[in-house]
């Protein structure tokens, strides 16, 4: 904390972390004695710098970037760039940090990053967000590099702005972008598959952990909270798995539909229109709209997978689902329920996915998309899907069979915490001191 002044989500995010580890510092004090924690809760290099940029009326606007390189012990930094205007160092800090240990858990060769902006891109000409992106990449483009740092998207960040930081980039470096940034639109080498990866994988890792107790999405009712990329995907594969998706949000109010959401109506909506949800109901009009967001947690429901953004389930929002017997909370979104919430599920025996390895399906997809960028080839939607689902069940099984040997059967969060943590702990301690 002294270290970390006024951080709340960071320090919120290595309690997490740090709480379950305890018995492994038990069973290895070399982690202890090789300052470990202290390393990895120091990020490698943390560059923040100003964004300038003139809107469409010719008005000047100063923005801060981010990036953090917070751990490059496994590979070049991996992760997402936010744009949204509650970004903060902290923000920033807390999504790299966790970044860490979900890399790792993937399997693949990547260290993890983040980064983004405090900038608003709601109600922004296209222009104005390429006018933006071209300011934000004229700083960044010095820090990144296939083999050094390789950004992707997060909330605010798609296709559309890759494509412009990507312009900006080979504009500055005279070179190819080839593998520096991932969720390029699949016509300019990004993978098929990519934009699906979270919200699939993180389908794919709670049906998983619903099968080790004979449960399934099969004819269950599911709450997904969030509009973007990761609920939609997300909705499309419970529905495709045989549930029943009745609600969903954006950041101004929600929908219920018991008839069961119609996912291309809310895609094309969002990522077509971009407009706001209460929209469906012109075409639904047997939905409902809601203007109180936390309301969508007291619709009754098996299956709440919270996929919008960092604490949007607090202590009431867990009660009002173990009320309602909700039998999964799966976290597609990063660190989406608040600590308390998170002790009123796991005591009250709702199955928990924790974000670091449920959502863990889209940053797998951007390592392959390394991978093909490397080899100047692209695999099939289906290569890439199948691979993704051998990750989530690699993974879950890895967390599952940790948490087993550590003495807390059925808990993911131990079970992710800890092996991801020793993943790259080993590696820093075969690196010697740095
Ligand atoms: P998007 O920007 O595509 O979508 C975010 C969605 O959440 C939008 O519907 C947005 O509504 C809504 N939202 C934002 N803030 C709030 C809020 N305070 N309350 C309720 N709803 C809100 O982002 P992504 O889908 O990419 O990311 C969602 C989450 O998933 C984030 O936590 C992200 O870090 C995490 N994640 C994303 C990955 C990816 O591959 N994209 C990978 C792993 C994790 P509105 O449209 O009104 O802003």
């Amino acid at each position: 904390e002294e270290r970390n002044p006024g951080e709340a989500e960071f320090l919120q995010a290595t309690w997490e972390v740090f709480e379950s580890l305890q018995p492994v510092f038990e069973q290895h004090p070399e982690y202890v004695e090789q300052g470990i924690l202290e390393r990895i809760s120091e990020p490698e290099r943390l560059i923040a710098f100003r964004v300038t940029w003139e809107d469409d009326s010719g008005n000047v606007h100063i923005n801060r970037g981010y990036r953090v390189q917070f751990n490059s012990t496994l590979g070049p930094f991996k992760g997402g760039l936010r744009f949204h205007p509650s970004l903060t160092a902290s923000v920033v800090k807390f999504l790299g940090f966790e970044q860490i240990f979900k890399n790792a858990l993937t399997g693949l060769p990547i260290g993890g990053g983040k980064g983004g902006a405090d900038f608003d891109p709601k109600g922004k000409s296209d222009r104005e967000i390429m006018r933006f992106c071209q300011s934000f990449m004229t700083e960044l483009t010095r820090h990144i590099g296939p083999d050094i740092d390789v950004p992707a998207g997060d909330i605010g960040v798609g296709k559309r702005e890759i494509g412009y930081m990507v312009g900006q980039y080979k504009r500055l470096r005279n070179a190819s972008e080839a593998g520096v940034f991932t969720g390029k639109n699949p016509d300019n080498g990004g993978s098929l598959i990519r934009k699906e990866a979270t919200g699939y994988g993180t389908v794919y890792f709670v049906e998983e952990m619903l099968k080790d107790r004979n449960l399934s999405f099969k004819g269950s009712k599911v709450i997904v909270s969030g509009s973007g990329n990761v609920s939609i995907y997300a909705m499309e594969k419970a529905a495709e798995f045989g549930a029943t998706v009745v609600a969903c949000s954006d950041s101004e109010g929600y929908i219920y539909d018991p008839d069961g959401i119609n996912v291309e109506t809310v895609r094309q909506l969002k990522e077509v229109e971009r407009k706001r949800i209460y929209h469906y109901l012109e075409s639904h009009p047997n939905a409902q709209y809601g203007t109180n967001r936390s309301d969508i947690w007291k619709i009754p429901c098996d299956i709440a997978l919270p996929c919008a953004t960092q604490n949007e389930i607090d202590r009431e929002s867990a009660l009002a689902l173990v009320e309602n017997r909700a039998k999964a909370v799966g976290e597609g979104a990063n660190m989406p329920c608040t600590e308390e919430a998170v002790r009123v599920l796991v005591n009250n025996r709702v199955l928990f996915a924790p974000a670091k390895a449920a959502n863990a399906g889209g940053v797998a997809v951007s390592a392959m998309e390394m991978s093909q960028n490397s080899m100047r080839y692209s695999w099939t939607a289906e290569e890439v899907d199948e691979k993704l689902l051998q990750v989530m069940k690699n993974i879950y099984k890895t967390c599952s069979d940790t948490a087993s040997q550590y003495g807390a059967p059925g808990n993911l969060i131990i079970g992710a915490n800890i092996a991801g943590f020793k993943k790259v702990a080993d590696a820093m301690i075969s690196h010697g001191l740095n």
